[in-house]
């Protein structure tokens, strides 16, 4: 699948530009956009998006911090079509297929600066299983559920690791070697405002493995893990 990503500016431009007189429905923009460009209906655009400027039905990109995991489920379903399984013995009645596995559905509280809303992710469907307290960047579709937003998540993609981010991750493990790997959270943050970094303190310590336990924080080596 080709993924392509533009902003609603982007957007905006080429229907000024193009159609000045449907500029404002911007999903037909869109569809006009995608056709010129040679993406296919099958293939998607996604529109950056903040969370509080999110519609039902479009498809979007947002940058998220993961607060916590809201919930989880599992079912048994075809490997092909991941449509529910419920007689493992007979083909799959929706695609014909005969191999099954197992999927897991996984509900995130994400937000950004301006609003929350819910992530569904499918696994295996989805390679990247978030994890609380990291920050990605979620592509997918907008629903609504109970007269909430939730995003219906296609793509889930890493955090780029920016040179800011690499430097401050590497003095914060420097720190810890000073104190033997546990650190008073109180003097971690106060080390890290005096620092200046150019990252948000929740992306560094996203990035780190850490255990927070009281009013300590721990750093958890992984086996083999060398400093970058
Ligand atoms: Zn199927």
């Amino acid at each position: 699948m080709v993924e392509e990503e533009v902003t609603e500016e982007q957007l905006k431009e080429f229907g000024k530009t193009r159609y000045p007189k449907f500029v404002d429905n911007l999903e037909l923009i869109r569809a006009c956009y995608e056709r010129e460009k040679g993406i296919t209906p099958t293939q998607k655009l996604y529109i950056k998006k903040k969370i509080s400027e999110i519609k039902e039905g479009e498809f979007v990109s947002i940058e998220g911090l993961v607060a916590r995991k809201e919930r989880e489920s599992k079912y048994v379903g075809c490997k092909i079509c991941r449509k529910k399984r419920k007689d493992l013995t007979a083909p799959c009645i929706n695609c014909g297929g005969t191999e099954f596995t197992e999927f897991i559905w996984q509900n995130f509280l994400i937000g950004d600066k301006t609003a929350v809303v819910i992530a569904e992710i499918l696994l295996p469907k989805i390679s990247i299983a978030p994890v609380e307290g990291k920050v990605y960047e979620f592509k997918g579709k907008v629903s609504m559920y109970k007269n909430n937003y939730q995003l219906l998540v296609d793509v889930v993609v890493e955090p780029k690791v920016t040179s800011d981010l690499k430097r401050a991750v590497n003095e914060a493990m420097d720190l810890f070697d000073v104190y033997d790997g546990v650190v008073e959270k109180q003097t971690f943050q106060e080390w890290f405002a005096r620092q200046n970094f150019n990252v948000a303190y929740e992306e560094v310590i996203g990035y780190l493995n850490i255990q927070e336990k009281e009013n300590k924080i721990m750093l958890v080596k992984k086996e083999g893990e060398e400093k970058k």
